[in-house]
């Protein structure tokens, strides 16, 4: 049965979901997607997510599962598990975690005790919720440490961490984050690490499809354990997968299930599967590539434009602007972007003298446009259109933003999405 049989079965089932589906997919046809953790994934990744193994109970591991059945399942988890291990080079993954959060609640339950220090970027320095914020689970039942950016360069302060670090002794050190538009150092946090015998753990959620395609630096072999979310750039499903030399397999394994977990979400360990295997090729590579040269070419465009960007620039797939000088809040400018057809989310900037509901800046990023097979030039008129936006929200010009939206959409529709039909 293809996609668009089923979508009729649905209609009939249920329009009003079945519309709204239709919708969404219209929306995301007509945007330009900025927002940097979303993506488009393949035909084949959303078929394999829509597929009968969504009706699978499989408790366990591959080989010592607890029900009956899944011979086939054993097959399924066992490529997505093999082909994990080769792509980034790893000695063991584990494919089940549901999603990045509860992968990462599975790194705590397997190497730390309720009120071991363990440390994390700052939430509004660039780190995520998970990695030690005050209302997470992280942050009330660990003793959490935070380190951030440097206020002259927006980039990692190594002396900080290597201070907080010698202090605290944190049983986990986190590096990693969700809004870091720097190469991170694994070695420099390796070396931290291991003066204060803490456990490095990498969490590459952001930039699994970057290191995968050999356009950002591996933490192989400098973080014995890594985590990461399936459905950014590497372009997966919504999952995620945590990774390790030999000597961490089991504490994690025994963690995800039975510690924290039930039954895996066989679709999506198939459709994880299925991303891998694209992830592997040398279309990936190129695509992997063209989402950093589309970052920079997009963050020349807005520099152009007297948009002050974090730490200058970037080298990655993400972009953090600080909007004080445009003399505009995150927010607002975010409003007025998504009403041009152009979606990205407000977000602190590191020592945002503003509250997080309405901080100072907006984060943006390219693996979602890349996909779709933009480059330089695209890249180029998008700088315009925010610009343009932003000058006209200031205004209070809803009618310029009108009209950008009629150029977005007049851009978007000359490049086909994967997965849209
Ligand atoms: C997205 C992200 C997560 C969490 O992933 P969810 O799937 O949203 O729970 C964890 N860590 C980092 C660094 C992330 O960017």
């Amino acid at each position: 049965m293809t996609l668009t049989e089923r979508d009729t079965v649905l209609a009939s089932t249920d329009p009003e979901i079945a519309r709204l589906i239709g919708a969404e997919e219209d929306r995301q046809r007509d945007k330009i997607r900025l927002i940097p953790s979303e993506n488009y994934v393949s035909k084949a990744v959303l078929e394999a997510t829509g597929s009968v193994l969504t009706n699978k109970y499989s408790e366990g591991y591959a080989g010592k599962r607890y029900y009956e059945g899944n011979q086939l399942i054993d097959e399924v988890e066992t490529l997505a598990v093999e082909r994990a291990k080769a792509l980034f080079g790893v000695d063991h993954a584990n494919v089940q975690p549901y999603s990045g959060s509860p992968a990462n609640l599975a790194v705590y339950f397997a190497f730390a005790q309720p009120g071991d220090t363990v440390m994390g970027m700052a939430l509004p320095m660039g780190g995520h919720l998970t990695h030690g914020a005050a209302p997470t689970l992280s942050g009330r039942w660990m003793n959490a440490v935070q380190y951030g950016v440097r206020r002259d360069t927006g980039r990692i302060d190594f002396d900080e961490v290597r201070d907080i670090a010698k202090q605290n002794r944190p049983k986990i050190i986190f590096c990693g984050g969700t809004a870091i538009p720097r190469t991170i150092d694994f070695p420099a946090f390796a070396e931290i690490a291991k003066e204060v015998d803490a456990l490095l753990v990498a969490d590459i959620a952001h930039i699994a499809g970057l290191i995968a395609g050999g356009a950002h630096p591996s933490p192989v072999g400098y973080a014995p354990v890594i985590s990461t979310t399936t459905h950014k750039s590497l372009r997966g499903p919504r999952g995620a997968m945590l990774m390790s030399d030999e000597a961490h397999s089991e504490p994690l394994d025994k963690a995800v299930f039975p510690g924290l977990q039930g039954g895996p979400h066989d679709h999506t360990t198939a459709a994880i599967a299925v991303a891998l295997k694209e992830a592997a090729t040398e279309d990936f590579k190129t695509y992997a590539r063209q989402i950093v040269a589309n970052a920079k070419a997009l963050a020349e465009g807005l520099l152009a434009r007297g948009f002050d960007l974090v730490s200058g620039g970037t080298d990655n797939h993400l972009i953090l602007i600080d909007l004080t000088n445009k003399e505009i809040t995150g927010k607002k400018a975010a409003k007025a972007l998504d009403r041009a057809g152009i979606e990205l989310n407000y977000n602190t900037v590191p020592f945002d003298p503003r509250k997080p509901f309405s901080p100072s800046g907006i984060r943006l990023g390219t693996p979602a446009i890349t996909s779709r097979g933009m480059k330089e030039t695209e890249m180029s008129h998008i700088a315009r259109f925010m610009d343009e936006a932003v000058e006209a929200a200031k205004r209070k010009d809803d009618d310029a933003i009108d009209a950008i939206f009629g150029e977005v959409k007049e851009l978007t529709s000359a490049f086909q999405a994967p997965g849209l039909s």
